[in-house]
C-alpha cells in the first residue's frame, strides 16, 4: 500500500515548526522519524495533507545529563543514539536496555525517542520507561505557551496522548535515578525484533534491613496504556525482599490488569506472562541491589 499524496514541508527550527504546522491546520502532522506514521499512512489509518518534518531540527535532538543524574533527552533524538549513549547509561542503564528491544537497529536509527511517546503504542517500550521512570514531557504551542506533564498523566488510550494537533513535544526530563536502587527490565515477544507481549520494567530501593523502601513495577502491554498497579506496588513497600514477595506480587499485577485477548495470546495468557515477568523483573532489580550495595 502507498500512503494518499501529502504536501512535505522541512522544519529549519522549533519556532518553524510550530508556525508551519499553525498555518496549515489540523490536518497537518509533524513527521519525525516516520516509522510508525508511515506505516499508518500506508495502510490509510491516518492521512495528513502536510508533514512537516522535525528530524533535522537540531533544538530537538539535545541529550543534557546533569552532575546530579537527571536526564534531558530532546523529542528528536534517536533511539539508538540513547542506546549508544555513555552518559545515559551511566545514570539510568535501565532505558539503553529497554530501547535495544525496539524492532531492529535501521528502525531505532530512524525512530526517534519523542516519536515514540507521541505515537502511544501500549506496546511500546519508550512509554513504559517514561512512566517507571516518573518522566515528565514538555510541550510547546505556536503561541509560545509551554506545558510540563507528567507521564502518568500522558498517556489517556492506545495511541492516544495528551496532546493537542499543534502542540510540539520539546524534550523528556527523566529524574535522577533514586540512590542504591536496583531495576530489572523483562520482555516477552514471539520473535526477536517484534512488539512485547508483554514487557515489565521494576525498581527497587531497599533499607539496610532488607526491606522494600521504595518499590516501583511498570507494565506495557496489558492494557490501554502503560500501567503503574498500584497495589501491586504497595504490596512491595516494608516487605522483605525475596522471592516470596515477588512471587506475591507477580499474583498480585496478574489480578490488577485487564489485557485483551488476540491471536498473539489469551487474557489468560498475558496475565501468567506479566506474574511471570514481574517476578523476574523483581529479582533482578534485587540482584543489582545486593552487587551495588
Ligand atoms: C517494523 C517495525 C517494528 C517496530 N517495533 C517496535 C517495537 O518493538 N517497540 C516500539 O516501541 N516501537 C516499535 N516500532 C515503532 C518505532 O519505535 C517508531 O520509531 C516510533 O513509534 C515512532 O517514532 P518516529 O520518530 O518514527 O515517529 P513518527 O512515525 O514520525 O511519528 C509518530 C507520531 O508522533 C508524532 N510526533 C513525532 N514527533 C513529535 C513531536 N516531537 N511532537 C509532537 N508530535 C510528534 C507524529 O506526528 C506522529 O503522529 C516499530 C516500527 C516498525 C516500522
Amino acid at each position: 500500500m502507498k500512503p494518499p499524496p501529502f504536501e512535505y514541508v522541512r522544519a529549519e527550527s522549533i519556532d518553524d515548526a510550530l508556525a508551519t504546522i499553525s498555518e496549515l491546520g489540523d490536518d497537518a502532522k509533524f513527521l519525525a522519524g516516520g516509522q510508525s506514521l508511515v506505516p499508518l499512512m500506508a495502510v490509510r489509518l491516518s492521512w495528513p495533507t502536510h508533514l512537516v518534518d522535525i528530524a533535522g531540527v537540531a533544538e530537538l535532538s539535545r541529550i543534557a545529563v546533569t552532575d546530579s543524574g537527571v536526564v534531558t533527552i530532546g523529542a528528536a533524538t534517536l533511539q539508538r543514539t540513547v542506546e549508544r549513549s555513555a552518559a545515559i547509561a551511566a545514570v539510568c542503564p535501565v532505558l539503553p536496555e529497554a530501547i535495544s528491544h525496539i524492532g531492529h537497529f535501521p528502525i531505532r536509527n530512524r525512530g526517534t525517542v519523542g516519536g515514540s511517546l507521541v505515537h502511544g503504542d501500549p506496546a511500546s517500550e519508550l512509554p513504559l520507561c517514561a512512566l517507571a521512570l516518573d518522566a515528565q514531557l514538555r510541550t510547546r504551542r505556536a503561541d509560545g505557551r509551554e506545558r510540563v506533564v507528567d507521564a502518568r498523566d500522558f498517556f489517556v488510550g492506545p495511541l492516544m496522548t495528551d496532546l493537542e494537533a499543534d502542540e510540539l513535544l520539546l524534550d523528556v526530563r527523566i529524574p535522577a535515578w533514586p540512590s542504591g536502587a536496583g531495576w530489572g527490565f523483562q520482555e516477552f515477544s514471539r520473535r526477536s525484533g517484534d512488539f512485547a507481549i508483554i514487557a515489565v520494567l521494576t525498581m527497587l530501593r531497599l533499607a539496610p534491613n532488607g526491606t522494600v523502601d521504595e518499590g516501583r513495577i511498570a507494565i506495557a502491554g496489558a492494557g490501554p496504556t502503560p500501567l503503574r498497579p498500584p497495589e501491586a506496588e504497595a504490596m512491595l513497600a516494608g516487605e522483605r525482599a525475596g522471592e516470596t514477595l515477588f512471587v506475591r506480587a507477580g499474583a498480585q499485577v496478574a489480578e490488577s490488569i485487564e489485557p485483551h485477548s488476540d491471536i498473539h495470546g489469551s487474557v489468560r495468557f498475558r496475565r501468567q506472562l506479566a506474574a511471570s515477568l514481574t517476578e523476574r523483573a523483581l529479582a533482578d532489580a534485587h540482584r543489582r541491589v545486593q552487587l551495588d550495595g
